[in-house]
């Protein structure tokens, strides 16, 4: 397909003029059959390559995601542009799920959007074999990596499962650009060769900021001038624990006097939607359609106070401001949740309150992401115990017998599948058909030793998250450079260290100003 073409084929499809940066480059590397990696910023268009290879491709495009709630969206942006496509997650009852299995066995779909977890679903699985898989999407693809910043146990066993679809052509997309974790979604994937697609970083319309807040209050204080300067667009304010989303969501309600809503892991799913449904307030089903969001007007909801939890997909275009509360625990985390401003492209600010304490909480999530090797020897104990041979059971179920939170659970259930301590048959619903194997101390203690390696390196990206903080150099150019993008980081405004070193009109030439406001 030439260049004509595949510009036309943009058009008819999804109405979009021409491409952009790294989009024709992606899909042109698909068309051709070489596996890629994409790697562009949040908002650069990634779904698109998938979505137009899929179209050209023979057979099912199957899209991985781990974000079950944004599927439908996607869906029905494709549906209205009469391209067929599906979701088979849990929020479909059995059904439904058996109806668009037995309509994707038949070949009614052009892509397919499932969880990673759904790989291991047996009557998923049986679907899949008597269907070709022309194109594998990875999305989210960093996830694949313990060295990225969203590590998700369930994203390694996508490459057994692709062994089992035959193979397939493969393009993993992320947002995440080190070289390190690249290098760790090829090798894991299993991808024999790849074609790198890496786009520019620079967000010229975002400008950065910290602000030195030793104390809470100062914090709050600071969130409040913030707020009262948002003048019409929307705000996210990051927080590091559930119970800060609450108290902060309550700060800016009765002392900013602005709609808010908070947003954490914790809440029911229910309530987590109609969050996220409150905040994107667009017209359901026409994500992505230009011209389709309505403005937020009065009643709809402006500010949403968050832990991470919050935001993988998130694009409502008017996010004015993107609020730091607490450190996050790596500049890949932080780019990401501040890249959520300003996805219009008009000027928003990305500001980090900052504290030296603020450390100690991520410090904390460092030492306690992982169980200790007694902790794995727990869990498999505890699995031994609950059944003969093999037993049905829950992370609920583990959580009760062992202690250990969800966290922990997860990465000891990945890890004495690796060491061959334990075979995961199958999963329904919530629960897991799990048969312990012999234990293997060997392949735990080596477990341990990744652990320990991978602790070192996140309280290193913590020490690159704490130097941005205290720098006084462009931070924009640290960011930049902190992913690989050397290209000049240019900005109409930059960032509060820039803003201070630039000479006042009038002033003679290196004179030092005061420090300026941003706004
Ligand atoms: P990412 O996954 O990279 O974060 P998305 O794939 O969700 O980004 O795309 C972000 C937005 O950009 C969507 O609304 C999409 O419709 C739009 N978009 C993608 N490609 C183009 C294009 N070539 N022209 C105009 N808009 C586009
Ligand atoms: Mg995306």
């Amino acid at each position: 397909m030439n260049a004509a073409d595949l510009t036309a084929s943009l058009r008819a499809h999804f109405g979009f003029r021409d491409f952009r940066p790294g989009q024709r480059e992606a899909v042109a590397c698909l068309l051709a059959g070489q596996h890629a990696v994409v790697v562009m910023p949040t908002g650069a268009g990634k779904s698109l390559v998938y979505q137009l290879a899929a179209l050209h491709r023979p057979g099912l495009t199957l899209v991985i995601s781990p974000l079950i709630a944004l599927m439908k969206d996607q869906v029905d942006g494709l549906l209205q542009r009469n391209i067929p496509a599906t979701y088979i997650n849990s929020t479909l009852d059995a059904d439904e799920q058996a109806h668009r299995l037995g309509a994707l066995g038949q070949g009614a779909y052009r892509l397919v959007y499932v969880s990673p977890e759904r790989l291991r679903n047996a009557a998923f699985g049986e679907a899949l074999r008597r269907t070709a898989v022309g194109l594998l999407a990875v999305d989210e693809a960093h996830c694949i990596s313990q060295w990225g910043h969203d590590f998700r146990p369930d994203y390694l066993h996508i490459a057994a499962a692709r062994g089992a679809m035959g193979d397939p052509l493969t393009v993993a997309l992320t947002a995440t650009a080190t070289p390190q974790v690249q290098a760790d979604i090829v090798r894991l994937l299993g991808l024999p060769s790849s074609q790198a697609i890496v786009t520019g970083f620079n967000r010229p319309n975002l400008a950065f900021e910290v602000r030195y807040t030793a104390e809470p209050a100062a914090k709050l204080a600071a969130l409040q001038e913030l707020l009262s300067g948002l003048d019409g667009g929307a705000a996210i304010v990051y927080v590091g624990t559930r119970r800060d989303a609450e108290e902060v969501a309550d700060f800016v309600r009765e002392v900013c006097g602005l709609r808010a809503e908070f947003y954490h892991a914790g809440l029911d799913a229910e309530t987590r939607t109609r969050v996220q449904n409150a905040f994107l307030s667009h017209v359901p089903g026409t994500s992505g359609v230009p011209g389709t969001w309505r403005l937020a007007g009065r009643g709809d909801l402006r500010v949403v106070v968050a832990t991470n939890a919050f935001g993988m997909g998130i694009d409502r275009p008017d996010v004015r401001l993107v609020a730091h509360f607490a450190l996050p625990g790596t500049l890949e985390a932080y780019y990401q949740e501040a890249g959520r401003a300003g996805r219009d492209g008009l000027p928003a600010r990305a500001v980090l309150l900052y504290s030296p304490k603020d450390r100690a909480l991520q410090e904390w999530f460092i030492e306690n992401d992982a169980p200790a090797a007694d902790e794995v020897r727990g869990l498999y104990d505890a699995i031994r115990s609950a059944g003969k041979g093999q037993a049905w059971l829950s992370t609920e179920d583990l959580s009760l017998a062992t202690g250990l939170p969800e966290v922990k659970l997860k990465v000891g259930l990945a890890q004495l599948e690796a060491a061959g301590s334990l075979q995961r048959l199958g999963d329904a619903g919530p629960r897991m058909l799990l048969r312990p194997g012999p234990w293997n101390a060997g392949a735990i203690e080596v477990a341990a030793a990744n652990v320990e390696a991978r602790r070192r390196h996140r309280r290193s990206q913590l020490a690159q998250m704490v130097a941005y903080a205290e720098s006084n150099a462009c931070r924009r150019r640290i960011l930049l450079d902190h992913f690989g993008d050397h290209a000049a980081a240019e900005a109409p405004v930059c960032c509060d260290n820039c803003l201070q070193r630039r000479p006042q009109p009038g002033a003679p030439e290196g004179a030092e100003s005061a420090a300026a406001p941003l706004s």
